[in-house]
């Protein structure tokens, strides 16, 4: 295609809000537009970008043998209604009603639909398994769209669900789907870990994330190298080193000495005002629970997880600070598990070492408390995973990674055919709830990734299999008709060949077709300028490597296969 033709409102600087290196790159290199908050224009280019990907996507959806099909976006309520998430789900729901006062939601994911259409399609065993797909807009009032396209209100996703008769089944559609992931990714060009993850809203079993590691990630990942161990931190498990106890009394008979720490309720300010490591001491956290108050114990390097702590007490929130006086008769800084009875919920870590705690007085730190000892708790990991602890499942150290979420598998097994009264009949007619998958990808975070993982300081460099172009021909003078008839006879050539071809036949100086063209960053450039034009040469620029090499005019078949390389 002609530059000239083409809608690429390329900028000379970045813009102003954009933190991400995808969404700077993405505005200035003329793929994206916002609209509002959360929601996006995509330009020829960032279009294109994405229907490659959907192309992938496409074919190793249908390699797997999923059906495609496509859903609507407007949904009624009582779909929602009967799986009980039109009241678990809050603002992050678009709702609105119809001419006749009927609630209806714009969809953020459709299990409920999908579950819907299996209870009126699907009858016998002999049908199944199933898998369904489509590549389909969904809507989701993120409570702060940002980082450009990563996080938006309206976004694409392909999203498959697949119908088993058993658990042994949805085993193998689960399969499947990590085999098709596994290879959508890598022909995108990116660099992922498969993860498990924490099931969420969308309930039922086991999870996998597929996370593209990079700066830009809002997800945090905990990997072991030696045994190929991925969590998400929302669930990673880990083993804690234990810490040396250089002046603290190791010796049980020593028994607590209360030491004053006038003002001092932080763990930093305590720690500093002791002189002690943070891992020597015990930080107590009050929380409210259903069944009342729980004091959560970690060790003073460790943060809280708490989504582990719930998965033990169940739902809970912050003492406030009046709740812990009248509990404690003192203020949270100095609290500490001796000498009460409230519930304790303390991190495995605890079960070993002496510790400095709060006295429960006001001014005041114990020494010498060891855990088991001087109080009984309950122990579980309820800290979050640390580069450098143990992997629960080697023990060799973990690291911890930013990442990009670009995909997830989730087994529901019957969360919605139950609700939904998505059965069969097996094969002695008796009806049996069908056992679900739920898949799904987002095409957006894939290109944002390549460019978070793929770029220099003069733009992107799109792995060729995404990128909105293969060549990209660089006429330097366009006032040179021997330039000018190279040029095309070289995009001619080329486009026949099956080559997708962008020429730059823009009346522009040489620098800002160099500018522009290390900016949209399609991976083979084709110069063609006079000196080179005399010896009958054309050069040909690798984006990413910037090596040039020369070849003849004439010598299209070793461009061409240098292009498709
Ligand atoms: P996140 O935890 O990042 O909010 P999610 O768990 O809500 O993601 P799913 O509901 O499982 O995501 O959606 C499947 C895929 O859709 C994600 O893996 C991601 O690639 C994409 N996706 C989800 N939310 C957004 C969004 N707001 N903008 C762009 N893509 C999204
Ligand atoms: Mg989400």
């Amino acid at each position: 295609m002609r530059y000239s033709k083409l809608l690429i409102p390329t900028l000379k600087e970045n813009p102003s809000e954009a933190e991400a290196i995808s969404h700077k790159l993405m505005v200035r290199a003329g793929f994206v537009r916002q609209l509002a908050a959360g929601l996006y224009i995509y330009l020829p280019l960032g279009w294109r970008v994405i229907e490659k990907i959907n192309r992938i996507i496409r074919q190793e959806m249908n390699t797997i043998g999923a059906q495609e099909l496509s859903m609507p976006i407007l949904h009624p309520a009582e779909i929602w209604q009967e799986t009980g998430r039109w009241n678990e789900i809050g603002d992050e729901m678009f709702r609105l009603k119809d001419r006749g006062g009927r609630d209806m939601c714009l969809g953020m994911t459709h299990e409920e639909i999908v579950t819907w259409l299996a209870s009126k399609e699907i009858r016998s065993y002999r049908e199944l398994p199933q898998i369904w797909y489509q590549i389909q807009t969904k809507l989701r009032d993120e409570a702060r769209p940002k980082s450009g396209v990563l996080r938006t209100r309206e976004f694409i996703m392909k999203d498959s669900y697949s119908f088993d008769i058993d658990d042994d089944g949805l085993e193998r559609s689960y399969r499947l789907h990590e085999g098709a992931y596994r290879n959508i990714f890598s022909r995108c060009g990116l660099k992922f870990y498969m993860v498990e993850s924490d099931p969420g809203m969308m309930g039922g079993g086991m999870s996998h994330e597929f996370m593209a590691p990079s700066p830009a990630g809002e997800d945090e990942i905990a990997l072991c190298d030696n045994c190929g161990y991925g969590a998400n931190l929302e669930i990673a498990g880990s083993i804690p080193g234990i810490p040396q106890f250089p002046s603290c009394p190791q010796d049980p008979s020593e028994r607590f000495e209360e030491v004053e720490t006038p003002e001092k309720r932080t763990i930093e300010e305590v720690t500093s005002y002791l002189n002690l490591n943070p891992e020597l001491f015990i930080k107590s956290i009050m929380v409210i629970g259903d069944d009342g108050p729980v004091l959560a114990l970690v060790r003073g390097d460790q943060t809280l997880h708490e989504k582990k702590l719930k998965k033990i007490i169940g739902n809970f929130r912050s003492a406030h600070r009046d709740e812990v006086k009248e509990l404690l008769g003192v203020e949270a800084g100095f609290i500490g598990p001796m000498g009460h009875k409230i519930r304790k919920v303390a991190d495995n870590s605890l079960k070993q070492g002496v510790y400095v705690s709060g006295a429960n007085k006001e001014g005041y730190h114990i020494k010498g408390v060891k855990p088991e000892r001087d109080f009984k708790a309950e122990y579980s990991d309820i800290h979050i995973a640390k580069e450098w602890e143990g992997c629960p499942s080697c023990g060799k150290p973990l690291k911890v990674e930013k990442a990009i979420e670009v995909g997830n598998i989730f087994k529901l097994g019957t969360k919605y055919s139950i609700p939904l009264k998505a059965n069969y009949l097996d094969e002695k007619g008796e009806e049996i709830p069908i056992v679900m998958g739920s898949y799904g990808i987002g095409p957006a975070r894939i290109a944002a990734s390549a460019i978070e993982q793929n770029h220099d300081e003069n733009g992107i460099i799109w792995p060729a299999s995404i990128s909105p172009f293969d060549v990209h021909i660089l006429p330097l003078n366009t006032k040179d008709p021997k330039t000018i008839e190279v040029a095309e006879r070289l995009y001619g050539n080329l486009k026949t060949e099956g080559i997708e071809v962008l020429i730059d036949d823009r009346d522009e100086r040489a620098g800002i077709k160099f500018k522009d063209a290390d900016l949209i960053g399609i991976p083979y450039q084709i110069v063609i300028g006079e000196k080179n034009l005399k010896e009958g040469m054309v050069e040909v620029k690798d984006r990413r490597s910037r090596n040039v090499k020369k070849f003849k005019i004439e010598d299209l078949s070793a461009i061409i296969s240098l292009c498709r390389t």
